[in-house]
C-alpha cells in the first residue's frame, strides 16, 4: 500500500466511524461486541450458567448506556428466571443381559433406571412393543427415529456409535443433555438415548436380549437471565414492538472444549445492540420498543417462555416481535444480502417490512421448521405476531466448537443489520399493526 492509499484509507475509516456513531451500523462496535460475547472469557455463554449471566449483564449495561429505560414495572435491566435442573451425579451404567457394556455414550436422557426388553428396528413384527429400541442402520435419523420410538413405546433408543452419533452429541454441546424446568415445575423426562460401538450393537441384537440404563442424578437450582430495556414511544395507544435475540449458547463440553456460539446467537445479540443504539439516538418512535436478549434458548426457550408469562407490558399491546438469529452467513438459496424470515407466510409482517425496504424473503428451508425453533415461537404461541429474521441456518459451524468470531462473515452481518434499520424504524413509527394470516397463528 502506498502512503497516499494509507492516507485515504485512514480518512475513509475515520469518516465511517464518525457516521457510525449516529445512524449507521458501526463495524468497530460490531467486532467488539462479537469478540467479547463469543470470546474465551464467556466460555460459550452456557444456558443458565454464570457465563450467561455475565453476558446478560454486559448486554444490559450497553442498553442502559444508550439511554434506554428499564421496562414498565421493572426496577432493573435484568429479569432473573429461577430454574431447576437435573445434574448427572455419576457415570451412566449400562447392562446388557446383566453384563456391563463399557463403550456406551449417553447422548441425552433423564435420571433414573430405564430399559428392559430389546427390539431391533426392521426386524420386529409390526406393532411390537419393546423397552429398548436398537437402531442398527446408522442412516436412520430424525423424524423416522422419533416415529419408530413412539410406535414401539421404547424408553431407550440405541444407535450405532459413528459419525452420526458423534455429530449429534457435539450438536448438543458435547455432553449428555438432561432435563431442566422452571423452579415451580419438575425437571423430568423419560428414558435415554445411547450410542454403542459395533461389538455391543451385535450383543444387543441377540434374540431375547435385555438392556438396562441407569442414570444417577441430583436436582440443582439455577437461574437464567434475560436482559430487558425499553425505549418509550410518543404514542401510548400505538402498542409496543418487541425486538429480541438469545444471548446463551452451548457453553463448555464434557471434555472442556468451548462452544463459542459467535453466529448462534452472538450475531443476533449484536444486531439487537446496534439497532437499539441507533434507534435510541434518533427521534422517539411512535411505538415503544422493548429490547430483550433472552437466556436459555438452547435449553428449551426458557427465557422467552418466562418473558411471555411475565411480560412488562400486556402481550396484547405488543404489535410484533422480531427475533434476530444467526446473521453471520448468507443464505445459499437466496440472493446475496437477503435474509430469511421464518414463518413468513403466516402473517402480513414480512410483506410490510419488504415493502419498506427490508431485504427479507420467505424461509426457503421449510422442512427445517425454523419458525418453531427459536424464541419467536414462545411469543407466537401466546398470540403475538412473532418471527425470526436470520441468515443461513445450516452453516458447517452450526453447534460446533468452530462457531468462532473469525468464522462469522462480518461484512455480511454488518450489511444485514444495516438493512433492518430503516424497516424497523418505519414499523416503530407506523400505525400498521401486523396480523396472522388465516391459519397462520400456531396453536401447539
Ligand atoms: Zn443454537
Amino acid at each position: 500500500m502506498t502512503t497516499r492509499a494509507i492516507f485515504l484509507a485512514v480518512l475513509l475509516a475515520t469518516a465511517g466511524t464518525a457516521a457510525g456513531a449516529r445512524d449507521t451500523v458501526d463495524p468497530v462496535r460490531v467486532r467488539a461486541h462479537l469478540d467479547f460475547l463469543a470470546g474465551p472469557d464467556l466460555r460459550g455463554r452456557g444456558s443458565a450458567t454464570h457465563d450467561e449471566a455475565v453476558a446478560a449483564a454486559y448486554v444490559a449495561a450497553q442498553l442502559q448506556g444508550y439511554g434506554l429505560m428499564t421496562a414498565p414495572g421493572m426496577t432493573g435491566y435484568l429479569q432473573r428466571v429461577p430454574l431447576l435442573r437435573q445434574v448427572q451425579a455419576g457415570p451412566a451404567e449400562l447392562l446388557i443381559d446383566g453384563t456391563p457394556a463399557g463403550d456406551a455414550t449417553l447422548l441425552s436422557g433423564s435420571g433414573g433406571v430405564w430399559g428392559g426388553k430389546v427390539g431391533v428396528l426392521g426386524r420386529m413384527p409390526a406393532g411390537s412393543k419393546v423397552d429398548v429400541l436398537v437402531v442398527p442402520d446408522a442412516a436412520t435419523g430424525g423424524a423416522a427415529l422419533r416415529k419408530a420410538r413412539a410406535e414401539s413405546g421404547a424408553s431407550v433408543t440405541v444407535i450405532a456409535a459413528g459419525e452420526g452419533s458423534r455429530r449429534g452429541y457435539e450438536a448438543g454441546g458435547g455432553r449428555p443433555r438432561l432435563p431442566m424446568d422452571f423452579a415451580d415445575g419438575a425437571p423430568t423426562g423419560r428414558g435415554a438415548n445411547v450410542a454403542f460401538g459395533a461389538a455391543t450393537m451385535q450383543r444387543l441384537q441377540r434374540d431375547g436380549a435385555t438392556a438396562i440404563v441407569s442414570i444417577p442424578f441430583t436436582l440443582a437450582r439455577t437461574e437464567t437471565t434475560n436482559a430487558v430495556a425499553y425505549l418509550p414511544g410518543r404514542d401510548p395507544t400505538a402498542g409496543v414492538l418487541l425486538l429480541t435475540a438469545h444471548l446463551d449458547h452451548l457453553g463448555v463440553g464434557a471434555d472442556g472444549a468451548i462452544w463459542p456460539g459467535a453466529n448462534d446467537d452472538a450475531s443476533g445479540t449484536v444486531a439487537l445492540l446496534e439497532i437499539a443504539r441507533v434507534l435510541a439516538a434518533g427521534k422517539a418512535p411512535r411505538r415503544g420498543i422493548l429490547f430483550v436478549a433472552y437466556g436459555s434458548e438452547e435449553a428449551g426457550g426458557f427465557g422467552a417462555r418466562w418473558f411471555g408469562d411475565h411480560p412488562p407490558v400486556p402481550l396484547d399491546r405488543i404489535a410484533a416481535n422480531i427475533e434476530f438469529e444467526m446473521l453471520g452467513a448468507r443464505v445459499p438459496k437466496l440472493a446475496a444480502d437477503r435474509l430469511q424470515m421464518t414463518g413468513y407466510e403466516r402473517s402480513d409482517l414480512g410483506a410490510a417490512l419488504r415493502a419498506h425496504g427490508a431485504l427479507i424473503d420467505a424461509d426457503p428451508y421449510p422442512e427445517q421448521q425454523y419458525f418453531r425453533r427459536s424464541d419467536n415461537y414462545a411469543l407466537a404461541l401466546r398470540g403475538v405476531v412473532a418471527h425470526t429474521v436470520s441468515g443461513y441456518g445450516e452453516v458447517a459451524t452450526y453447534h460446533t466448537p468452530q462457531d468462532t468470531p473469525d468464522r462469522v462473515d462480518a461484512p455480511f452481518m454488518e450489511r444485514a443489520i444495516q438493512s433492518l434499520m430503516k424497516p424497523i424504524r418505519w414499523l416503530a413509527d407506523s400505525r400498521f399493526t401486523p396480523h396472522w394470516t388465516k391459519d397462520g397463528r400456531p396453536t401447539e
